[in-house]
């Protein structure tokens, strides 16, 4: 049966009725959950830990494959009609739980990667919590809010770029855009365009970073204030508590003049003025 008329199906059987609060918008896209199979199977993975199961429009492919499928659904309804769906696959587990309070240690690891239609309420702090999950995960493929696609990609000097472009940055080594979506693709239809991002995620940190904290505490300083010089940002900073000769000090080892604003420094910019803070702040 096409996805679209299965969706509809499932939920007139199970009298099911989306909800906003949970981010329950569900892909009747067939050729972009196909699309979703095919980026996930490039990995080569042993296991796809996916997140938000929703009425199966991945799930239910994503379980045609030989891998372990481990799906996070928090609905305890979409859990039963998911189970439904695939009673007679083994390698499946549904596990009734919110993804954002579950223990990534025993899935991560360079055999394993996250796929889903992301529930957009709390993207951020999904992606979050997969970038930062021991053992590290070799990738992603989800689907986001178009503008957070849009962030996540964005250029030094563009409205989009800020501490989100970084932060993923550090972690991801390659993204990609597989497709964009119109609200159509969905039931019930969003208010929004949708991007399909394939993560390829770092297997270390990125080189030459010589403290995380000192990195992320810089990006966030510099982003913080976007109307004020680099300079006055970083001064503002209630978190790097630097003298105004010291931050000269920092800017002038980095080679970056404090004069620009903090949304034109790129990724090599960032790392070169951090250490530069991290090694005075260790010197004094
Ligand atoms: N994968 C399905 C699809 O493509 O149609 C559903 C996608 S829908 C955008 C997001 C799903 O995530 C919903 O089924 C929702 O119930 C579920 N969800 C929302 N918050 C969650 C959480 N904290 N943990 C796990 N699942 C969650």
């Amino acid at each position: 049966m096409p996805l679209g008329r299965r969706t509809h199906w499932l939920r007139r059987h199970f009298s099911f009725r989306p909800r906003k609060s949970l981010g329950q918008n569900f892909l009747v896209d067939a050729e972009a959950a196909h699309r979703i199979v095919q980026a996930a199977e490039q990995f080569h993975p042993q296991r796809v830990v996916e997140v938000g199961g929703g009425l199966g429009a991945l799930t239910v492919p994503l379980a045609g494959r030989p891998w372990e499928i481990i799906t996070f659904e928090t609905d305890r309804q979409l859990c039963d009609i998911l189970g439904w769906l695939v009673s007679d696959i083994a390698h499946i587990e549904i596990r009734q739980a919110d993804f954002l309070e579950a223990s990534l240690a025993p899935l991560g690891g360079a055999n394993s990667i996250v796929v889903g239609n992301l529930p957009y309420y709390i993207t951020s702090p999904i992606l979050e919590k997969v970038f930062q999950a021991r053992p590290r995960f070799a990738g992603m493929v989800i689907t986001v809010q178009q503008e957070v696609g849009q962030r996540l990609q964005a250029k030094p000097g563009t409205k989009q770029y800020g501490s989100l472009t970084i932060f993923c940055r550090y972690y991801v080594a390659k993204i990609e855009t597989l497709a964009t979506l119109p609200p159509t693709a969905f039931w019930p239809p969003p208010q929004v365009n949708s991007q399909v991002l394939c993560m390829t995620l770092r297997e270390a940190a990125p080189e030459g970073v010589a403290s995380e904290s000192a990195f992320f505490t810089v990006v966030h300083s510099a982003f913080a204030y976007r109307r004020k010089t680099l300079r006055n940002s970083l001064q503002t900073s209630p978190q790097l508590k630097l003298s105004i000769p010291q931050i000269d000090a920092a800017l002038t080892e980095a080679g970056i003049d404090g004069s620009r604003r903090g949304e034109t420094l790129d990724f090599g910019e960032f790392v070169a003025l951090a250490n530069a803070v991290y090694h005075l702040s260790e010197a004094t």
